[in-house]
């Protein structure tokens, strides 16, 4: 039996580094961002009517819906905070009232005139705030139980069925930007409702389906290979090939540029990573649920499968930043050429917090889509959530990045924001911290026996992040305790508690692959190590009804000197340890030019004294050796004051870059941390390489 996820209500996190992240996530994330949508009168768009002064952006309603959703996973873990659960009562009954009496919702529609609705599905965000208000529905209702936002989300949905699908007189058309996909299939996976599996099909199957539109007599393009996107375009009397025209957007390469939302051909035909990078991984985390709930018996969307394992290679291999970011063109906020991994945002560095969260998300996805256990899903889950998305928000919880960009320079430090005009990355952090749990385990129960023999159940667990907490298996009295002090230190112990199933338990630690070489891990049992994860079987013991077994596992953090492939161009060096990417900041390294710092190759690194960064407490900083780059031969003599004032700089010349005799010690913190105690702004993950000695 495959490996199932576990519901977020099973898992309590007793870890005290992800408890005081989750718990700011609720005190103080949650609040600020109600605040910041209240004080900017965005989030009181659902209670307007046509013909308001305000036109709302079309994506505010999301940003609430997404905060409900969040909130009411803090609640869930937290039922005495009594004014969060009055604010997300308040949003519901706002929700409700908003909900036209045919179903639809949408502020900006409502406000702009109804009667334009489902005009522009390419641009404007109609299913993708529906998609939000979906997941806001399975967080309320694992909540509450209630019934009432799963009330307004059913006859959203109804809505939408009498609008979009195969019919002649319906629309054959699918959301600009993803999200309702992996919504509508979360539903459906919590009220076994036939409806949104069925929408969810049509949606992610549908997507760039060229069809034929000689009929229309217009512009046909060379193939005749026209998508739904075209048609509403002319229907909206527009013409889509226009250069000059409003529909040409400025993030499109070029007039009718569909990749940017993955819509230029089926993804059953796609190979490589396109476009805009929030967009494909909601997309993907939808299509690897649909394939796993029907890929057995729809061949249509059996024939997602194997794209789904090519664009994940073309991401892992050659597109995802070592932090867990992704997107590396500003232009269209996602994916470039193959290797080409800019660290600065004024290169095009991108990185979008959202887009980490998603495939955060996906990875997850993953790793229940096929029958074994792989650890490369959970591995770049772990490098996502301890680097690029963790530090999209500050140590205090109430400033975010939108970018989350690999190296800044002096005197252009990246501040953290309290609030974004298009605000779609802070909600989701909060929302992610809220529902961690869900990600770290997954159980498979196997019964077998058939006809007069009697049946036997035999219960896997498989353990993929190692945070403390404490998972309830679901329908046994098994408890499984893991305790660790992740991320800085690698011993980890799993106490099973309760009556084994008959057959006895098998236990699945992943071995990350920063501990995965011989002599890097070691365990208290005896197991098989099979693709990455270590698979130990615990004997059910038919004396005992309440026994205890632990198990010890030792995963080695030292630190680590990370390259990157040639074909990035970066022949440089980054410090790790365990699952975190350090950078070097300005602040600890007095007297040094981080813009312009190498690491010796060769040198020691060793870790520092324990330290406190922002309230983290625990800290491991490494200590390197390394040498600045001699500026003056260039006419840049920076080191003398801190004025950009350079005189005489040469832009070219004949002598070689020439690295300082003097080595001195470079500090490096966790690159989730950066950016939290001042400085002058210069940070970076990779940093040039000189031979020690050379
Ligand atoms: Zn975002």
């Amino acid at each position: 039996m495959p490996y199932r996820p576990v519901s977020i209500e099973n898992v309590s996190i007793t870890s005290p580094f992800w408890g005081q992240l989750q718990d700011r996530a609720g005190q103080v994330t949650i609040p600020a961002i109600i605040e910041a949508q209240k004080s900017a009168d965005h989030w009181q768009c659902l209670t307007w009517k046509q013909g308001h002064p305000v036109k709302p952006h079309p994506f505010w309603d999301s940003d609430i819906y997404k905060v409900t959703e969040a909130a009411c996973y803090y609640l869930l873990k937290h039922p005495e905070d009594q004014p969060l659960r009055a604010e997300v009562e308040a949003a519901v009954d706002m929700i409700s009232a908003a909900q036209h009496p045919d179903g639809y919702i949408n502020s900006y529609y409502t406000v702009r005139g109804v009667d334009q609705r489902w005009t522009n599905l390419r641009d404007m965000h109609e299913l993708y705030c529906l998609g939000h208000l979906i997941e806001a529905t399975v967080a309320y209702e694992t909540l509450t139980h209630s019934g009432r936002l799963l009330a307004v989300a059913t006859k959203a949905m109804q809505h939408i069925d009498s609008i979009f699908g195969p019919e002649p007189a319906k629309k054959q058309g699918y959301p600009g930007h993803q999200e309702v996909e992996l919504a509508l299939l979360r539903l459906h996976e919590t009220t076994q409702d036939p409806l949104p599996l069925k929408l969810a099909r049509y949606f992610i199957l549908e997507r760039g389906r060229h069809y034929d539109h000689a009929d229309e007599d217009k512009h046909t393009s060379e193939d005749g290979a026209e998508i739904y996107f075209d048609h509403e375009a002319r229907a909206r009397g527009a013409d889509p090939y226009e250069h000059m025209g409003s529909e040409h957007k400025p993030w499109y390469h070029e007039p009718r540029d569909y990749a940017y939302q993955q819509a230029d051909r089926p993804l059953a035909e796609q190979t490589r990573l396109q476009g805009h990078a929030v967009r494909a991984m909601y997309y993907l985390t939808g299509a690897t649920d649909l394939v796993r709930l029907l890929g057995d018996q729809d061949p249509a969307v059996r024939k997602v499968q194997p794209a789904l394992s090519r664009l994940w290679r073309d991401l892992v291999d050659s597109k995802l930043y070592i932090t867990g970011g992704l997107g590396s063109v500003r232009q269209w906020e996602g994916f470039g050429e193959p290797y080409a991994l800019p660290d600065l945002e004024s290169q095009g560095c991108y990185a979008e917090t959202c887009a980490t969260f998603a495939l955060i998300h996906w990875c997850h996805r993953l790793v229940h889509l096929e029958g074994e256990l792989r650890s490369e899903y959970a591995d770049v889950m772990e490098t996502c959530l301890y680097n690029a998305f963790l530090g999209a928000v500050n140590t205090e919880g109430n400033a975010f990045y939108y970018q989350n960009v690999l190296r800044t320079v002096r005197n252009q430090p990246k501040e953290r924001s309290k609030w974004f005009g298009v605000a779609c990355c802070p909600p989701n952090v909060a929302k992610l911290l809220g529902s961690l749990g869900s990600l770290i385990y997954s159980t498979s129960v196997n019964t077998d026996g058939a006809g007069a023999t009697p049946k036997e159940t035999h219960l896997a667990v498989a353990v993929h992040l190692y945070v403390a907490s404490e998972l309830t298996v679901p329908g046994t009295d098994i408890t499984i305790r893991q305790t660790t002090n992740m991320p800085w230190s690698g011993d980890v112990a799993v106490t099973i508690t309760g009556k084994a199933a008959d057959a006895g338990l098998t236990l699945a630690l992943r071995i990350p692959s920063w501990a995965s070489q011989p002599g890097q891990f070691a365990c208290s049992a005896n197991g098989e190590v099979k693709d990455g994860y270590l698979h130990i079987a615990v004997p059910a013991d038919p004396a005992a009804q309440d026994s205890e077994t632990t198990i010890r596992l030792s995963l080695r953090v030292t630190p680590r000197i990370m390259y990157a492939n040639p074909l990035t161009g970066k022949d440089e060096l980054c410090l790790a340890r365990g699952p975190l990417v350090y950078c070097i900041e300005d602040v600890d390294n007095a007297g040094a030019d981080v813009d312009v710092l190498a690491l010796e190759e060769g040198g020691p690194v060793r870790e520092g004294a324990e330290m406190e960064i922002g309230g983290v407490e625990g800290v491991v900083p490494l200590i390197a050796t390394g040498r600045q780059l001699a500026l003056a031969q260039w006419g840049m003599g920076r080191e003398s004051g801190d004025s950009d004032q350079v005189h005489g700089q040469r832009l070219y010349g004949s002598q070689p870059w020439r690295f300082e005799d003097r080595v001195r010690d470079v500090v490096a913190v966790p690159y989730f941390l950066r950016a939290n105690r001042g400085g002058n702004g210069a940070m970076r993950v990779w940093a040039k390489r000189v031979v020690s000695g050379a």
